[in-house]
């Protein structure tokens, strides 16, 4: 569960992007946060996995009390968060499953990742993850000679390998195609109902988060003005 408690959030240059927030996501939802640039839906979600502190109030992710967590213990609880990013963030001149398994085994030495010495069970969960998401076949390829949205299932393979709670989705389909966005947006659906991580996705899409997300938020300059279910926000329409 995700608990936002009277939070505000100001970064140095004075800008105070979050105010007063209060919210609450239970495991399992499927939540889309919509608003203009600049509204504060990247910074609301980057709090939740300590990329950004918050000045006031308190932040509870799964039990914990997120600005509690010092050096270790964020790397550690981060390891239950799995992160998507627009740009996908992925190592493009190595192939598809090593991108995957890097982030599956973040202990292993650096000079056995280097010559691709991975654990059997490991390759084995990484070709799992590829498969939910539909590019078991693209395991050996080059990260670059994939499509975007091709790309974007990897990095979301590379989550699911981490096994995480939770996955924060930043603008993930928003430098994507309207077909692809939507096949994209398939995959998050159908992790969210066959293995019930909770969702949190920003979009200004406004479509696709109605077509796609039980609970839709929006946000207006650092303010909720709105938080219902998307059936409800369609019949208002
Ligand atoms: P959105 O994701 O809805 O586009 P952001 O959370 O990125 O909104 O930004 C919210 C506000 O905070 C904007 O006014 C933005 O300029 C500002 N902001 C975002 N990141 C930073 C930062 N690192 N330093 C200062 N201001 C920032
Ligand atoms: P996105 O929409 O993907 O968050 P942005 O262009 O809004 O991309 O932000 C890119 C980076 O710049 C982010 O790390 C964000 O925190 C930072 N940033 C955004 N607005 C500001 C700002 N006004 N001052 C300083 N940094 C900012």
């Amino acid at each position: 569960m995700i608990e936002f408690i009277n939070v505000n959030k100001t970064y140095p240059n004075g800008v105070t992007a979050l105010k007063d927030i209060n919210l609450k996501i239970e495991q399992g939802e499927f939540v889309a946060i919509i608003g203009l640039s600049g509204a504060g839906k990247s910074t609301l979600i980057r709090c939740i996995n300590r990329m950004h502190d918050i000045n006031e109030g308190t932040l509870n992710v799964n039990g914990v009390d997120v600005s509690n967590l010092r050096g270790k213990q964020i790397r550690k609880f981060r390891r239950k968060i799995g992160m998507i990013f627009q740009s996908f963030n992925l190592v493009t001149r190595t192939s598809v499953i090593n991108n995957v398994l890097v982030s599956s085994v973040p202990e292993l030495p650096s000079w056995r990742k280097t010559l691709g010495l991975f654990p059997k069970d490991k390759k084995i969960a990484a070709l799992e993850a590829l498969d939910k998401v539909g590019i078991l076949d693209k395991a050996y390829n080059r990260v670059d000679q994939l499509s975007g949205g091709q790309q974007q299932r990897v990095a979301l393979a590379r989550t699911l390998a981490q096994n995480p709670s939770i996955i924060l989705a930043d603008e993930p389909v928003a430098s994507l195609d309207p077909v692809t966005a939507k096949v994209v947006m398939d995959d998050f659906k159908r992790i969210n109902q066959e293995m019930e991580m909770s969702i949190l996705i920003n979009i200004h899409h406004v479509e696709l988060a109605l077509e796609y997300a039980d609970r839709v938020i929006g946000i207006r300059q650092g303010e909720i003005v709105y938080d219902g279910k998307s059936e409800e926000v369609t019949q208002e329409v």
